[in-house]
Formats: structure tokens, C-alpha cells, sequence
């Protein structure tokens, strides 16, 4: 299995950016990620004022995929995430949705499939991927931002286990994802997860001239995920809702009414994250409650 060391990062998506790796359609490679912060931040109550905040986001890549063209989509099967023994959380004053004063950085422990919290508190992980994208269609997009590209999408169900589909907007695709979490909770409301280094393992596919794929789109053991990123929430929960109102409606027997009446019943319309530059939400439906048919 071909493997993406951690040091081949970069902190924008772009065409310009040169692969540093190519894969066929159906090949595993495993991606080598640092943590969100390049791991500066190796102790309890490290100096906030002393991080590099340049460097913020790595992303692992990029990967050239063999015969990606514009208006194909690659599809990314996560197969495995493994995370560091430890991984840091940090508060930013005037940062995230709470009012609380100063800056502060702890490390925590991650064994036996939690974290090992403050007072014998343990949370039981969910190892997930914060950002993973394409070259954008122009220009370059920062790795802070989510987008229709991907980027910071910082969605939970983005776990072993899930596919995500983006759009290959440049040739070769241009593949890169970094800002791994070992959990994470909808909204990421403090600005940060707990942030870890650790490897992903995927296995891209290509599927070729594919337009009915609402992208980015996630499917996981159980949902169907369609998601949008917008500068505010009531802009931002439309448009996700709306791209699964269409994902219906082009892939079971289900018209319109039909479909809007399903998600009012069936549907979750839910908060990503509040704390990008962009805002992330995400309309969820059970795989094969419409009896669709949805090839990919
Ligand atoms: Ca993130
Ligand atoms: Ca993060």
C-alpha cells in the first residue's frame, strides 16, 4: 500500500499544489496526518501566543488519482483511522460560542477506546476526519474552509466505515485530508475537537461523468448525508436540505411532495460545525427507507 508521509502537507487546496503521490481507481493508500495545530502543542498549558498559527490545518497530500477529469467523482471509502496515544484541546479567547476567559491547551490521553478526561470522566471516542478535499474548480481555498470542494467539513459521521464523494474539479483530483478528531460533537462549539495526529487508511474509486452525485455526500453504515457550507446557518440548512430533497427525487420513485413530505418525517436536518469560516450543516435519511436505487 503506497504511504503519505506526514511531512507532505500543505495549507490550501489547489490545482497549483503539485501531487506528492497517484493511485488508481480501487487502491488503498494510507494518508500520515498531523494534528490540526502541527503538533506544537506537546504539553498541559502550552503558550497560546507561542503557536505558529500559519500553520494551522495541515492537510496530507496531495494525492494524484489516475484518470480523474473534471465531472468525474472519486468516491473515499475510509477503511481504518489510528490515532495517536494523546491529543490536544484548547480554548482561544474570543474563539468558539462560549464566553470564557483566556487561552488554555490540555493534553488527554486516548486508550481503550476513550479519552481519559478531567475528574475520571471517560468519553468514548469516535475517531473521525475534520478535513479532506479536492483542488476547488479556481483559485485555492484555505484548509480552515469547508466548502463545495470539502475542506473543513468537520462532520462527525466522517468515521471508519463512511464514504465521502467530491467532485473532481482539475485533472488528477488532487486528494489531500489532515485534522484528524478522536471525537468530536455536532456543532464543535468551543472551536476545537480533540485534536490528533494518527494515519487514515482509504480506498478511492473513481466513478466517471457523474452528475447525480450530490457532493459532498457521505454515506455511512446507515445514512445517507448530503452537506453545505454557507456564511449563515439559515442559508446553510436549506441548502443541505434541499440537495436531499433532489437525491430523493433522481434516485427512488418519489416525486417531490412525496420526497418533502419523507424527509419531514424520516430526515434530520443537523448543525456540523459553527466554528469555521464557513458554517456546516447536514441533512441526514435511512439508506433504504425510499427503496432507492443509488449506484456508487
Ligand atoms: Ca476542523
Ligand atoms: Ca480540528
Amino acid at each position: 500500500m503506497k504511504t503519505i508521509n506526514r511531512d507532505k502537507t500543505s495549507f490550501v487546496f489547489s490545482k497549483d499544489i503539485p501531487p506528492v503521490e497517484h493511485a488508481g481507481s480501487g487502491e488503498m493508500v494510507r494518508f500520515q496526518c498531523q494534528d490540526c495545530y502541527c503538533d506544537q502543542i506537546t504539553e498541559d498549558g502550552f503558550d497560546f501566543s507561542k503557536l505558529d498559527r500559519r500553520q494551522g490545518n495541515p492537510a496530507t497530500g496531495p494525492l494524484y488519482v489516475d484518470g480523474a477529469e473534471p465531472g468525474d467523482v472519486l468516491r473515499i471509502d475510509v477503511k481504518k483511522i489510528d490515532l495517536a496515544s494523546s491529543g490536544c484541546a484548547c480554548v482561544r479567547e474570543g474563539a468558539g460560542i462560549y464566553e470564557i476567559e483566556g487561552n488554555h491547551c490540555k493534553r488527554y490521553p486516548v486508550a481503550g477506546g476513550f479519552v481519559q478526561y478531567a475528574h475520571g470522566i471517560k468519553v468514548p471516542i469516535k475517531p473521525m476526519i475534520g478535513v479532506i478535499g479536492v483542488a476547488p474548480i479556481g483559485g485555492e481555498e484555505s484548509t480552515r474552509r469547508p466548502g463545495e470542494h470539502g475542506g473543513n467539513l468537520d462532520i462527525k459521521d466522517l468515521c471508519e466505515g463512511t464514504s465521502i464523494y467530491l467532485p473532481v474539479n482539475v485533472p488528477g483530483a488532487l486528494l489531500s485530508m489532515g485534522d484528524l478528531h478522536a471525537v468530536q460533537g455536532d456543532g464543535e462549539t468551543v472551536i476545537c475537537a480533540l485534536e490528533m495526529s494518527g494515519e487514515v487508511t482509504v480506498e478511492v474509486t473513481l466513478f466517471k461523468k457523474r452528475s447525480d452525485i450530490p457532493t459532498p455526500f457521505l454515506v455511512t453504515k446507515t445514512h445517507y448525508m448530503t452537506t453545505a457550507a454557507s456564511d449563515s446557518l439559515d442559508d446553510c440548512n436549506v441548502k443541505a436540505a434541499r440537495k436531499m430533497h433532489r437525491f430523493l427525487q433522481d434516485h427512488s420513485q418519489l416525486n417531490d411532495t412525496e420526497s418533502g413530505l419523507l424527509l419531514s418525517m424520516a430526515g434530520n436536518l443537523r448543525i456540523s460545525q459553527v466554528v469555521n469560516p464557513l458554517k456546516g450543516c447536514i441533512m441526514d435519511f435511512p439508506i433504504g427507507l425510499a427503496n432507492e436505487r443509488f449506484e456508487g
